[in-house]
């Protein structure tokens, strides 16, 4: 069989310009890969996972329902959420990657990852909506790398497929939090409380929608902890969460 136009025209990219492992920078053969050894450091979940945040359980097959030890002490008010990677080794590099640098190239591997893992989440027609950044960080930063990582979601084929739309700017930040780097999960859950609040001009749109909240990191989960409520207060839901990366400590 003949290759498309489209298919040269990626091989003799490929030729010109090598694909770079995604972490290190090493030459790869697939684009938007990783070399043998960043491959190795990476941790990502597979199906054995806690149901509420998504962390890989350790042991025999988990049930679908099963949680983890950290979300049986405090059961996430969220339906269900799903995690692409542990927040270490290579993951905890591709998440503080995004977070400080532009990188579209990362995105566009962590949202075909993470849109795997909502396939069964799709037929509800969910709003994706990521967490926002206050408007004060998101001007120091530049962008809000989950806002970045929502709207490369979506243009993943089976969130095409679906016609599933974004609303990035669904939550608003009450006030500016302090950063959450250093304090343990209980100080976390007082400094975001009540944080997060329904854009008014939304309400309408989010009531009764399903909702996939998109997030680079859940460590404590009070960010995603204050989105759901949020979101439920306004009447949405079921509400999902998905994020790149879970992380067990405080990281
Ligand atoms: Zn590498
Ligand atoms: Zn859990």
């Amino acid at each position: 069989m003949f290759a498309s136009r489209l298919q040269i025209l990626d091989r003799a990219k490929t030729w010109a310009f090598p694909p770079d492992c995604l972490r290190c920078g090493d030459r790869v053969e697939i684009p938007y890969g990783l070399c043998g050894p960043c491959w190795a450091e990476a941790q990502f979940i597979g199906k054995s996972c806690c149901h509420a945040c998504g962390d890989e359980l350790i042991g025999e097959e988990a049930a679908p329902s099963d949680l983890c030890d950290a979300c049986l002490m405090r059961p996430p008010p969220w339906d269900a959420g799903r995690a692409v990677l542990r927040y270490e080794g290579t993951g905890r590099a591709l998440v503080l990657a995004l977070k400080h640098g532009d990188r579209a190239d990362i995105c566009r591997a962590a949202s075909s990852w993470m849109a795997e893992k909502a396939q069964d989440w799709l037929d509800q027609n969910p709003l994706l909506v990521p967490i926002p950044l206050h408007p004060l960080r998101l001007l120091q930063r530049r962008f809000n790398q989950s806002a970045l990582l929502a709207q490369h979601i979506c243009r993943t084929p089976q969130f095409r497929e679906h016609a599933i739309t974004c609303l990035p700017d669904a939550l608003s930040r009450l006030r500016r939090t302090a950063p959450q780097d250093g304090l343990g999960a209980e100080a976390r859950f007082a400094n975001l409380d009540e944080a997060l609040a329904l854009t008014p001009r939304h309400g309408e749109r989010l009531r009764g929608r399903a909702v996939i909240l998109i997030d680079d990191v859940m460590t404590s989960g009070a960010t995603l902890w204050s989105a759901t409520h949020a979101l439920r207060l306004g009447g949405a839901g079921p509400i999902y969460v998905l994020v790149m990366a879970r992380a067990t400590k405080a990281a």
